[in-house]
């Protein structure tokens, strides 16, 4: 049996202690209030190389290990992150800007253990494919080696543990290159579960778009786990093409829901607000474009308006908001860019839309915009903030085509009281997932992944853990 040391809980100081030193690195801050969180390590492709090479030799060893011990690491792991949530929740809020409540700060900490309890539980067994007497040929999952990982600053502790997680319970090592926006979330995240891990398992290394190349370029690292843009995921297949490197791209999206005509607006209203503005509308799989038939348009947007308006947005720590900043100014900028092209074409906007000017912190009021055309950038780009355009329809081939009608397929919904006829639109719908009457519940013990430029490779699940897996025939 393996014996895992047992989890210090950290406080928010023990935790900045070992992960932010005075005066050195960048200074990284609260998107709230402007002020300084912490320090980051710069990081560099010097870092980097000594970290693949710590992962490298950490490899065999960890890769020898039993499915089962490697369980036990990560359930002492999720232990861990239990014990010091608040620590990590308030760095979170603190650096990302999320509230502690909603589905927020607290919430993410509690999908970080929740993801590496799913990943220890699965089972894996090697797949017997024919044994008919003559033939033989069973199929094995070997570890892939080093993993590396490139990660957003959306949910940036869960998404690295979505890699990290199955990674390690494959028999790989990994180093994570955290998004410059967000290191010390993730620097937090793995200080705690590097309280359990054996050394050399788990590195992060922060640093900005040279380090993210020269990870995805290593000749030493066997596979890249992305999560982000579309445009940084081309750029990864380019600078990965010459190693052939495995890949998993879960990149942006631009999802649909599709509203039909037998709902009861009133009941659907608060699952359709959290399915759209979740983290501020900061997440891959929110719900970006509402399509709505002309029956209910009036009602579903009247549901809406009230449910956003008793939505509190301010800064993340004060206990009462759900709502909080964009993460970066650039982030902000994209929102008021495509909200202003929507107001200067005529359509109507039912709340928000007008952000306060000479407050701190990258705040942009929930909004909700109507009579839209459907060719409006607001909704044909991702907007990846809380700003949700409601497109009016006639017929369902009519909605249909529009969700279908972009060069991307992440998630989408369908919302009716007739389940069987929500089945049949989603089965139209190009996307990787389409939920029925919610919007973007991932769930550790279902894949997800994306199609069309969304990217492919599916995570969660036993297929997530194929997909951090090499496979090997044996045929006899
Ligand atoms: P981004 O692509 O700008 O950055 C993501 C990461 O890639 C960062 O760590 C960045 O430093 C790194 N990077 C940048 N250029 C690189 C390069 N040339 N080579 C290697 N790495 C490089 O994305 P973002 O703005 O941080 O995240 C928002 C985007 O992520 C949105 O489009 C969103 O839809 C997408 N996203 C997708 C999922 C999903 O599961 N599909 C989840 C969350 C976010």
């Amino acid at each position: 049996m393996s014996t895992q040391p047992a989890p210090q809980p950290l406080t928010y100081q023990d935790l900045m202690g070992r992960i932010s030193a005075p005066g050195e690195g960048r200074s990284i801050t609260d998107p709230a209030t402007g002020q300084e969180v912490g320090r980051s390590p710069a990081g560099t492709v010097a870092d980097l190389n000594a970290a693949v090479a710590v992962a490298r030799s950490a490899q065999p060893g960890w890769g020898a290990r039993s499915h089962g011990e490697r369980s036990g690491y990560l359930n002492a792991a999720a232990d861990a992150v239990e014990a010091s949530a608040e620590a990590l929740a308030e760095l979170l809020s603190r650096e990302q800007g999320k509230p502690l409540n909603g589905p927020n700060a607290r919430f993410e900490v509690g999908a970080c253990s929740a993801w590496l309890r799913a990943a220890a539980a699965f089972e894996l067994e090697p797949e017997v494919v024919v044994d008919d007497g003559e033939t033989h040929a069973v199929v094995h999952y070997r570890p892939l080696g080093v993993v590396g990982a490139i990660g957003p600053w959306n949910w940036p502790m869960m998404i690295s543990v979505w890699q990290i997680a199955p990674s390690l319970r494959m028999g790989n090592t990994v180093v994570l290159k955290p998004s410059e926006y967000t290191p010390l979330s993730v620097l937090g995240l793995a200080a705690v579960l590097n309280q359990v891990l054996p050394e050399g398992l788990l590195q992060v290394i922060p640093g900005g778009r040279d380090v993210g190349e020269a990870l995805s370029g290593h000749a030493d690292v066997d596979k890249i786990m992305f999560t982000g843009s579309t445009a940084t995921g081309k750029a990864i297949i380019r600078s990965s093409a010459d190693t052939v490197k495995r890949l998993t791209l879960e990149l942006g999206g631009n999802d649909a829901g599709i509203v039909l005509d037998d709902v009861d607006p009133q009941a659907i209203a608060e699952d359709l607000f959290w399915g759209a503005f979740i983290n501020t509308g900061q997440t891959c799989a929110a719900m970006k474009r509402l399509y709505v038939p002309e029956a209910i348009y009036e009602q579903v947007c009247d549901a809406l308006v009230e449910v956003a308006a008793k939505m509190p947005m301010g800064v993340g720590l004060d206990e009462n908001n759900v709502l909080g900043p964009l993460q970066n100014q650039a982030q902000y900028d994209v929102v008021a860019r495509l909200v202003d092209a929507a107001k200067a074409s005529g359509a109507r906007v039912l709340i928000g839309g007008e952000p306060e000017s000479g407050q701190p912190g990258y705040f942009y009021p929930t909004t909700l915009i109507a009579d839209i055309d459907n060719a409006n950038p607001l909704v044909a780009e991702e907007q990846f903030g809380p700003a949700l355009p409601i497109i009016r329809y006639s017929t369902i081939e009519e909605a249909v085509e529009m969700a279908n009608g972009l060069d991307v397929g992440l998630g989408a919904s369908v919302w009716s009281a007739d389940p069987a006829r929500a089945r049949e639109v989603a089965a139209r719908i190009e996307a990787g997932t389409v939920w029925i009457n919610k919007h973007g519940a991932v769930d550790p013990r279902i894949p997800f992944g994306g199609v069309k430029q969304s990217g492919y490779g599916l995570e969660f699940g036993v297929a997530g853990l194929k997909a951090l897996g090499v496979p090997q025939v044996i045929a006899g």
